[in-house]
């Protein structure tokens, strides 16, 4: 507060630095609520400047009056207080930079808009900026404020305060003055606000793509956690972070970060009348107010988020699918995050959501690749699973993935000419190359003797066909020797794509073994997609 007054009576910094304009942007005549520190720098004049237009209008309001001063107070920092914004004239002897809302004079103003004390005498109220005010004649204050719906209840608005010595009534001309600045400067405070707002606005949207661009990177559970804090810390303060995720009619609080003991992970809570238990049920962002009045428990059965004033609770949804979990944040402050933070926190939740869904298959897939023991990579069940997994996640997010099937050429004759162990190499040293053209998230399993299968998640026919090829050329390439004698080892591959060239599991497995035997068919080592076989 102490920067108001020292500002007014001439000790304005001349060299400010930008800390110091910041908290200049905790004195403005309007809300940010804690967007504050996303305006940036160089909208920060915008700051000042309305300052400065104020008080120059009220100089001129001063001298036209012939006032001995002319006072701005602004609502604020708390509810019950006003503090002076701008100011023209003398100093008055016992100035204060803020005083309790209805103080003295000003208390007339309950229900009225002006009032006007003529003449002003020793029994008169109070002013708000100077308790013993011999010179004052007369008295003059009028309401102001930005909106409709920010009027003196919504605790946001200025009161006006003019005083002169003499002790005339304030004629009409004089009246409609004061209107007209009034007008003036709300006119200037709704454009500085509309800009600063559109620039806190684009600098949310900033925050929340780099957020984004993080959680796109992240891949296992836990990185998309930690993703997803992240991305949330740079639009939100909060005290606590939690993600929970649903399991039949229970969720499971799987992730907390911040104020929060670890030992609340992993119990189950049942989805009831709690606020998770609603926001699964509503499919949708509760409470309406980030304000968190404690009317319904955000968790049942668990005290954590009772003493924090601010709670949001996010579902994690995909479209039109059921609700996967939610995400829980807790500040102890009110006014956790304005209507475009919010819209900000649920897309990046909708992301996280995907994310969960992607990581969770994905862990499946790990959990299922049980491995073949000759060649240590996924055997044929792993296969059929991942294979499954993969098939229904594609057809839920309407994407697309490729199979590749490839077989070693002329196997029996390996065996029958060095032997089944130099076969069994063989056969290991192919599987090896298989692994190695694999990105995580893809699948290479043994699903027969010397066959094997490629599963690429997201990935069409050509990034399928460019695997293919590299992994035939791998092999191409592999030197085997047997007894000193080059053995040289080659595989046909079949290539087809979902939703391409069907939208049919088995269908598609049956496409890429055609393909596969028009690679045969046509003299071996080479890839063939199913298209050009049909
Ligand atoms: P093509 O290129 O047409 O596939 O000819 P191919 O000789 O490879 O024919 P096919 O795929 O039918 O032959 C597979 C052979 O692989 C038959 C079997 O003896 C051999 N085989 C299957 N499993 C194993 C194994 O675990 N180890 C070894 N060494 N050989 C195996
Ligand atoms: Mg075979
Ligand atoms: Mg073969």
């Amino acid at each position: 507060m102490g920067h108001w007054f020292s500002s007014l009576t001439g000790q304005r910094h001349s060299n400010s630095n930008s800390a110091d304009e910041v908290s200049a942007v905790d004195t403005l005549p309007f809300y940010l609520e804690n967007n504050c520190g996303l305006i940036s720098t160089d909208r920060l004049h915008v700051v000042r400047q309305l300052r400065e237009s104020f008080e120059n209008q009220l100089k001129i309001l001063q001298i036209s009056l012939n006032a001995s001063s002319v006072v701005l107070f602004w609502s604020g920092p708390t509810l019950d207080q006003l503090s002076l914004y701008a100011f023209s004239g003398q100093s008055h002897q016992q100035m204060s930079d803020a005083v309790p809302v209805g103080y003295g004079a000003l208390g007339l103003l309950k229900d009225r808009n002006e009032i006007a004390l003529v003449p002003y005498h020793a029994n008169s109220p109070p002013l708000p900026y100077d308790s013993v005010s011999p010179s004052v004649g007369g008295f003059f204050a009028r309401c102001l404020s930005c909106r409709e719906d920010e009027q003196r209840k919504t605790g946001n608005y200025g009161i006006l305060c003019v005083d002169r010595s003499i002790r005339d009534e304030w004629s009409p001309q004089e009246r409609t003055l004061i209107s007209a600045t009034v007008d003036q400067m709300l006119q200037s405070l709704t454009l500085s606000r509309d800009l600063l707002f559109a620039d806190v606005e684009r600098r949310t949207l900033q925050l929340a793509f780099n957020g984004l661009r993080r959680l796109n990177s992240a891949l296992d559970m836990q990185s998309v956690y930690n993703a997803a804090t992240q991305a949330l810390n740079l639009i939100v303060d909060t005290d606590i972070f939690a993600i929970s995720l649903i399991h039949n009619n229970y969720h499971q609080l799987c992730y907390v970060s911040g104020d929060c003991p670890e030992t609340v992970l992993h119990h189950q809570y049942i989805l009831d009348d709690s606020l998770v238990g609603q926001v699964v049920k509503y499919r949708r962002t509760l409470p309406e107010t980030t304000f968190y009045a404690g009317r319904a428990p955000v968790v049942n059965g668990l005290k954590l988020f009772d003493w924090y004033k601010s709670v949001l609770v996010v579902p994690l949804l995909q479209e039109d699918q059921p609700v996967t979990g939610v995400l829980i944040i807790a500040a102890r402050g009110e006014k956790l995050v304005t209507r475009s933070h919010r819209e900000m926190i649920e897309m990046i939740a909708a992301q996280v959501a995907i994310k969960i869904d992607l990581a969770q298959s994905h862990e499946q897939i790990q959990q299922m690749a049980i491995t073949d023991p000759l060649t240590g990579i996924a055997n044929r069940r792993a296969f059929q699973r991942g294979f499954t997994a993969m098939y229904e996640r594609a057809k839920r997010r309407a994407a697309s993935f490729s199979l590749v099937i490839c077989d070693i050429d002329l196997f029996k004759r390996v065996n029958d000419t060095y032997g089944h162990p130099f076969g069994d190499e063989v056969i290991q040293q192919v599987a090896s190359q298989l692994d190695e053209v694999v990105r995580s998230g893809d699948l290479a399993a043994r699903i027969g003797g010397e066959e094997f299968a490629i599963l690429l998640e997201d990935t069409g026919l050509s990034g399928a066909l460019d695997v293919a090829e590299r992994l035939r050329k791998k092999v191409e390439r592999l030197s085997l020797f047997f007894q000193g004698e080059a053995v040289p080892v080659t595989i046909s591959l079949g290539v087809a794509e979902f939703p391409r060239d069907t939208d049919n599991r088995d269908i598609l497995f049956n496409y890429v073994d055609q393909a596969l035997y028009r690679a045969k068919e046509s003299g071996r080592n080479r890839s063939v997609c199913w298209c050009d076989v049909s």
